[in-house]
């Protein structure tokens, strides 16, 4: 049967009035599937992305285990290492555990790269019963001995799939060596390729497996427009495109790295400013990205999947997709870039005859057939004018909203959100 509070998973009563003080009521999907076995000390692989309380799902049982075994780590020591890929998420994590561990006595440390070691080394020095960091930076303070990790009883190792990507791996095995062998070990994940299965076959032992599937209708507000457009004609169709100054700020994206990196120069030569983000950049080369990305220096970024989630953007305006993804999935999370916090949002999609079956994956996933636009954009600017419209109209039964939306897509300018 489903419990249905905190108190029948197993958790102590100072996490309970902490949880309660942050106004949580229910435990969620992940949290409900993954507390009860953490407590009981067994291994897990969690199949979740974030927005799905993972990190409570992970936190709390550990909060619970530090507290009720006595006991401190020794200077440069700690009881548990948390990784994450990024910095920004590595600090939201910390910051969670804080509020969550507000009645008990465990401290937490955060330790990132980007910023100065001295400060780093002096909280070491205290040995935290909770370190969160990037591995990076993990990595060199173990180099230099001011991080131990031979006490640690908990890892946690947290979006297994975009550190590989962003090229962790050897960090990663690094770090996982000089964890001692009697330890619970957790492993979350949004997707799990072969990369990250072999990873997880290699350190956790015989786990719980939780998966919280991704959900599958697209956010209402997003409309969504496909190109039927030969692969030789996508460059020169995104530039057309972008001549539109509605597109103010623009996600596009790519299957592949060198795909990225070969749209983003292309746009370069065409005087559109555009920075890529992909896993072959370092962490340096991606902030700058992201920075002239966010003050509208770049008005695209062209991504990989994995390299844009997590990345918080506002107010994007459009997403297009220059190559469909391969799993219907992602596309979900890649239009859910737009539209965020009410706002409307519209998503382009390129699709040539090689990504046909890719489409109907993706229209039979999110139930919604998606409108397609003429191959050549004056064509399309017609539509809006005359009633060539209904000819490639709009998708079986969408509201008239959708056509609303397009209409403004076409426009010269857009209501800012
Ligand atoms: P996460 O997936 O860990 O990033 O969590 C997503 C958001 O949900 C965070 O802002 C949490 O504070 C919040 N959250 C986590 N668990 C619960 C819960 N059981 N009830 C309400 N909010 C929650």
């Amino acid at each position: 049967m489903t419990p249905t509070t905190f108190a029948s998973l197993g958790l102590a009563e100072p996490i309970l009035r902490a949880l309660d003080a942050r106004g949580y009521t229910t435990p969620t999907p992940i949290q409900h599937g993954a507390i009860p076995s953490l407590l009981a000390g067994r291994d897990l692989l969690g199949i979740a992305q974030t927005g799905t309380g993972k990190t409570a799902a992970f936190a709390l049982p550990i909060l619970q285990h530090l507290n009720d075994r006595p006991g401190r780590a020794r200077p440069f020591g700690t009881r548990c290492l948390i990784l994450a890929p990024t910095r920004e998420l590595a600090l939201q994590i910390e910051t969670e555990i804080r509020s969550y561990a507000v009645n008990l006595k465990v401290s937490t440390a955060v330790i990132l790269g980007g910023v100065g070691r001295r400060p780093q080394e002096e909280r070491m020095r205290r040995g935290p019963d909770i370190v969160v960091g990037t591995p990076g930076r993990i990595r060199d303070l173990m180099g230099t001995k001011h991080l131990r990790l031979d006490e640690a009883t908990h890892f946690v190792l947290d979006e297994a799939d975009r550190m590989l990507d962003l090229g962790f791996i050897r960090d990663i095995r690094q770090i996982v060596a000089a964890l001692p062998q009697a330890r619970q070990s957790l492993l979350f994940s949004a997707t799990m390729p072969p990369e990250v299965a072999q990873l997880a076959a290699a350190f956790l032992r015989d786990p719980e497996r939780v998966e919280i599937t991704p959900q599958a209708p697209t956010p209402e507000r997003i409309a969504q427009y496909v190109h039927h457009v030969d692969t030789a004609g996508k460059r020169a169709l995104l530039i057309d495109l972008l001549t539109d100054a509605a597109m103010q700020r623009v996600i596009v994206f790519t299957r592949t790295k060198h795909g990225a990196n070969r749209v983003a120069e292309h746009l370069d030569g065409a005087g559109i400013g555009a920075e890529a983000l992909h896993g072959n950049k370092s962490q340096s080369q991606r902030e700058r990205a992201l920075d002239r990305f966010r003050s509208g220096r770049a008005r695209v970024l062209v991504a990989t999947d994995i390299a844009a989630r997590g990345i918080d953007v506002p107010q994007i305006s459009h997403v297009i997709n220059f190559d469909l993804p391969v799993e219907p999935e992602s596309y979900v999370h890649r239009i859910g870039r737009t539209a965020r916090a009410g706002a409307d949002g519209i998503a382009i999609s390129f699709c040539d005859s090689a990504e046909r079956s890719a489409l109907r994956a993706i229209e039979r996933l999110t139930r919604v057939t998606i409108s397609p636009v003429g191959r050549v954009p004056e064509e399309t600017r017609q539509h809006d004018r005359g009633p060539a419209a209904a000819k490639h109209g709009a998708p079986h039964g969408a509201p008239p909203a959708r056509n609303r939306r397009r209409a403004r897509f076409r426009g010269p300018a857009r209501a800012a959100a």
